[in-house]
């Protein structure tokens, strides 16, 4: 039996959904207008697919010139909320490390909990400058002092351009 949704060519929906921006699953812009009919599969420069619509939901990429911008600045899907391949690689990446370093420098539960919420936090832009820094000596008192340099490093990769203003005269020449 054929399944119950009706059967539609890929290139004739999404000519009907108009432009969309074209980046790669790894935060590569391609275009921020393009015709997504006729995009290209794969990214030069780092051979992960290229997407128009959210793999998650399916809503389009919007085609705005923001989009060069990719992260924080289209960081989460606005359709399903879900946060882009690209954020969510950087997201994962940072609590990779954290849990690396969480195992060699041999953290608690609770430091290794507060660093993860501390990129959580930072990646839905909910910190503020003065949490971030209470945190990083809360951390550091707790034998987490290893996590500073890779929260800043979160900071510089997916913080808002608000937040890493508000935190430059703390960690000068950062970000
Ligand atoms: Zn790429
Ligand atoms: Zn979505």
């Amino acid at each position: 039996m054929f399944g119950k949704e009706p059967i539609e060519l890929p290139a004739l929906s999404a000519q009907r959904r108009g432009p969309s921006a074209a980046v790669c699953a790894s935060g590569h812009v391609l275009s921020w207008l393009v015709d997504p009919a006729v995009v290209e599969k794969y990214c030069a420069k780092c051979g992960d697919p290229i997407l128009v619509a959210c793999p998650n939901c399916n809503a389009m990429l919007p085609a705005d010139e923001g989009m060069l911008q990719w992260v924080p600045f289209y960081g989460n899907c606005m359709s399903c909320g879900q946060a882009y391949p690209w954020k969510a690689a950087e997201i994962a990446r940072a609590k990779r490390t954290l849990a690396e370093q969480a195992e060699t420098e041999d953290w608690s539960e609770a430091v290794k909990a507060r660093a993860n919420e501390l990129v959580d936090d930072i990646a839905a832009d909910r910190a503020t400058a003065s949490g971030v820094a209470g945190a990083l000596k809360w951390l550091a008192l707790r034998g987490g002092e290893g996590a500073t340099a890779t929260l800043l490093d979160a900071v510089e990769r997916f913080a808002s351009a608000a937040l890493k203003q508000a935190l430059r005269p703390t960690f000068p020449g950062l970000f």
